[in-house]
């Protein structure tokens, strides 16, 4: 962090009493606060004093006032919090999100371009498109344009955002027209508001378990028979999760993991944007089975439209007595991937870093401030109702290939008619080309998939009638994660391929733990050579997965892992 060369000496002196009991400093240390900066807060916040927790809806509110954040601004909310300039430096500068002026920096021009380089648009061409953009003269004076991981709209590859409008298969006409328009606003799509939820009975199987009719014995019964398991990736019984949680004495807190973030998953953001009440009935089913006292959405800013969309229908909900008036949180994340590490998610919800924690402790035993938290991924939730009106038989009584259950497979690639495919659990690769997706496209033969986004590793079409579940594909070195299946055909260059997941996770690893800090630094090094040397990079991915703190850099290198197994001709 630089110095202030500036300072006010007119300001307050900053110091506290020592342990010896010394009177503070009268020559302050560290930056001193510009009173133009205090002033500016006061405008923003007016007297206002945010609670710790909410330093990131705090920095997201001076950046939306600001258009950045300068380093006089966060020394004084610093001030204002109570907080060493420190943490709210290092908390600012880790999301992606958050600009950070530092002295004698210019500021960013006012409107940011962003266009996705994640696997599904970079095989849909995103880096032409980047190229193209930066270097087309009308939009230079007046924005800037920026790679971005990816940011849910896999379907629509290559997707590009301009200031909060998402523009699906964008080209430079496309997006050059929304910057001269300013048409920059996220665009609201038609969902299924309150009115219209309840008048198809939503909010009914809430109210059996609010008045009694169903004890949480009973919901917990059928949740366990149904053997439904988290969505988001992990698998994790839900009754299971249920039990653990309640077994732990209150306060107790809900947290809905909505910052899905793994390329080529959208799934969630299809749910959210469409059938928000179903996802918030879900919610208060699980918050009342947990006798949970609040409830957190921590949502990814990739997705304002669902902002705008849940903060708007949990207002209602509030209004119509159906949710206690703060009992509901919608926190907003601010660009960063590992954040839906759940551990992750709970120091960000804290207002902090996203560093995963280690565990043991257990979200369910000490989660969120501390508390027992039942987290669960949109999804999961989002089937509750089904499940209490149409029984536990309703999701036990589907599955195909010796499965169980419905999966929402995001599919993106190289098929027809790509996007979220309701299917049966155990659908198989090949299935879910030839019957969801309309086949490959035009000119491109099947050659492998990614069964379960970038860390799920790589298939090869022989293994396209495995059947596409929790514990089905581990055998082969893979996992489903969160279903998010990326078609890859004869037209792909697999090196490359892996290349792109690699640098994604260089890009997303917290930094916390040097063996992902500096692994997959050193992994898209070796991986942007002619020649591979692939026993260093087997070696490199043993000690990353033995050393590494969470997911992301235990899994990091599947991607090479899979084509060492799977496709070693293409590395000799
Ligand atoms: Fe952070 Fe990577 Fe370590 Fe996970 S494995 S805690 S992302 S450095």
């Amino acid at each position: 962090m630089e110095g202030n060369t500036d300072r006010d000496v007119s300001a307050p002196a900053i110091g506290r009493r020592s342990r010896s009991g010394a009177a503070p400093r009268s020559i302050p240390k560290g930056r001193v606060v510009d009173p133009r900066d205090r002033e500016e807060l006061d405008r923003i916040l007016g007297m206002e004093v945010p609670r710790r927790d909410l330093l990131i809806e705090t920095l997201h509110r001076l950046q939306d006032a600001c258009g950045s954040l300068s380093l006089g601004m966060i020394a004084a909310l610093a001030e204002r919090m109570s907080l060493a300039m420190v943490e709210v430096y290092e908390t600012a500068t880790f999301y992606a999100h958050f600009d950070v002026v530092h002295d004698g920096e210019a500021p960013p021009p006012p409107l940011t371009i962003r266009v996705c380089d994640s696997l599904s648009c970079e095989l849909a061409g995103a880096w032409s498109l980047l190229e193209e953009l930066a270097s087309e003269p009308s939009l230079s004076r007046v924005c800037r344009v920026v790679r971005a991981p990816c940011v849910g709209r896999c379907e629509s590859a290559p997707v590009a955002v301009v200031g909060k409008r998402a523009i699906d298969r964008a080209d430079v006409a496309a997006v050059v027209a929304a910057v001269h328009s300013g048409e920059v606003e996220a665009v609201i799509p038609v969902f299924e508001d309150l009115d219209q939820y309840r008048s198809r009975g939503g909010y009914a199987a809430l109210g059996r378990c609010r008045t009694g009719e169903l004890t949480r014995e009973e919901v917990v019964d059928r949740l366990d028979r149904s053997g439904l398991r988290g969505l988001g990736g992990a698998g994790f019984k839900s009754g299971m999760k249920w039990k653990l949680v309640l077994q732990s004495p209150g306060p107790r807190y809900v947290a809905i993991n909505a910052d899905e973030g793994e390329p080529g998953t959208f799934k969630d953001r299809v749910y959210l944007e469409t059938a928000p009440h179903r996802f918030l009935e879900g919610l208060l089913i699980a918050a009342w089975a947990v006798e949970a006292d609040a409830a957190y959405i921590y949502l990814r800013d990739e997705y304002p439209h669902v902002r705008s969309i849940l903060s708007a229908e949990v207002g209602r909900l509030e209004s119509e007595g159906i949710a206690a008036h703060g009992f509901i949180h919608l926190r907003r994340g601010a660009g960063a991937y590992i954040c839906g590490e759940e551990t992750a998610m709970l120091e960000s919800l804290e207002g902090k870093r996203g560093l995963p924690r280690h565990k043991p402790p257990f979200p369910t035993q000490v989660g969120l401030f501390g508390r027992p938290t039942l987290i669960h991924n949109v999804e999961t939730v989002y089937w509750l109702r089904d499940l209490i009106e149409r029984g536990p038989e309703f999701w036990s009584g589907q599955g195909r290939n010796g499965r169980t259950g419905l999966r929402s497979y995001s599919v993106s690639g190289r098929v027809v008619s790509p996007g979220v495919k309701l299917a049966p659990a155990g659908t198989t690769a090949r299935e879910l080309i030839e019957e969801y997706s309309g086949g490959m496209l035009e000119g491109h033969r099947f050659v492998g998939y990614l069964p379960g986004g970038a860390s799920g590793g790589i298939l090869p079409a022989s293994l396209a009638d495995l059947p596409l579940d929790f514990g089905t594909l581990e055998a082969h070195g893979c996992f489903i994660g969160s279903a998010a299946v990326i078609v890859l055909s004869d037209r792909d260059d697999l090196r490359a391929v892996a290349r792109n997941l690699l640098r994604f996770f260089e890009d997303e690893s917290c930094g916390q733990c040097t063996p992902c800090r500096c692994g997959t630094e050193k992994a898209v090094q070796l991986m942007s050579r002619d020649s591979w040397d692939l026993p260093l990079l087997l070696e490199l991915s043993a000690a990353m997965r033995d050393a590494s703190i969470c997911g992301l850099g235990q899994a990091a290198m599947n991607p090479v892992l899979s084509l060492a197994r799977h496709f070693p001709e293409i590395l000799r």
